[in-house]
């Protein structure tokens, strides 16, 4: 029998919630995903209407029948962290602690973020700003963990480097309740090589060093538009784009990351999953 993906890894997907978000983890069961992940709210709004009861328990009940082992939510990309600005500080941390209480409620596992951009400010003004809200927003008794995502460098964004992500974790007081979400394609975008053997061994090496390997708790696995440094967050289809099947290769095979959420954000979303899907299970062949 051929080995297929999602018995080897712990694969997902980014899934629509429209009609309800407890109607999630059936769309994450229709691919065979272990994991999934999800917007809690409209990922454009600052507002959004509390989450009723009847829906929380259908999701936890869903969750809990399709065997789904990780739920991250993805925060806004409005919470710009990463800003000197006090007002929009204000709304983010409003912001991210809604986040945190919705993520908490649905009983999700993971809450991922982009920090955000420093605009003009200095990258260390970019970083201090990202751990103060950090610290204003995380709590002992919140259950989610929060995710920081790497970031491909555009627009002044902070976490493009393994450096800046562990400077970040080194401020937050609560360390058990945070994390990182690599994203492939971001950290490509970046600059790191993932694609060779020897140059994803350096890179998750460098991000050991940096970060500590308990850290990382998460994946989204996208393919890229653009290549290798380019600064620019542009998802592909997965085997598409200049990363290829090469580089999800190493991930695959990567046993130390072994059973930890990989999720998928291609562009074609939920239409173009089997598609990725194929794709990798083509790796194992
Ligand atoms: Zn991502
Ligand atoms: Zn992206």
């Amino acid at each position: 029998m051929t080995k297929k993906i999602t018995d080897m890894i712990n694969l997902g997907g980014h899934v629509s919630t429209n009609g309800g978000i407890e109607l999630s983890p059936e769309r994450a069961a229709k691919f065979s995903f272990s994991s999934f992940q999800i917007f809690s709210k409209n990922q454009m709004q600052w507002n959004a209407k509390p989450l009723e009861k009847k829906a929380i328990d259908l999701f936890k009940e869903s969750r809990k029948a399709k065997k789904i082992s990780s739920v991250m939510i993805h925060a806004s990309y409005l919470l710009n962290s990463a800003t000197s600005d006090s007002g929009l500080k204000e709304k983010v941390r409003a912001g991210l602690s809604l986040e945190i209480d919705r993520a908490d409620l649905l009983g999700a596992d993971l809450l991922t973020y982009h920090p955000g951009s420093r605009k003009e400010a200095s990258l260390e003004k970019g970083i201090q700003n990202v751990v103060e809200i950090l610290n204003s927003v995380i709590r002992e008794d919140q259950n989610v963990k929060v995710l920081i995502e790497n970031s491909a460098g555009q627009g002044n964004s902070v976490g493009k480097t393994f450096q800046e992500l562990a400077s970040i974790i080194d401020g937050v007081l609560l360390k058990d309740k945070i994390g990182v979400c690599l994203d492939t394609c971001h950290v490509w975008a970046a600059g790191y090589d993932i694609v060779s053997p020897e140059g994803y061994k350096e890179t998750m090496d460098d991000l050991k060093s940096n970060l500590g390997a308990k850290y990382l708790l998460g994946f989204h696995m996208n393919d890229s538009k653009k290549g290798k440094g380019s600064g620019v967050d542009r998802h592909e289809q997965i085997g598409k784009g200049t990363i290829g099947l090469d580089g999800f290769r190493n991930f695959i095979f990567d046993e130390e990351i072994r059973g930890k959420p990989m999720i998928l954000e291609t562009p074609k979303g939920e239409d173009g999953y089997m598609d990725d899907i194929n794709e990798l299970n083509s790796i194992l062949r």
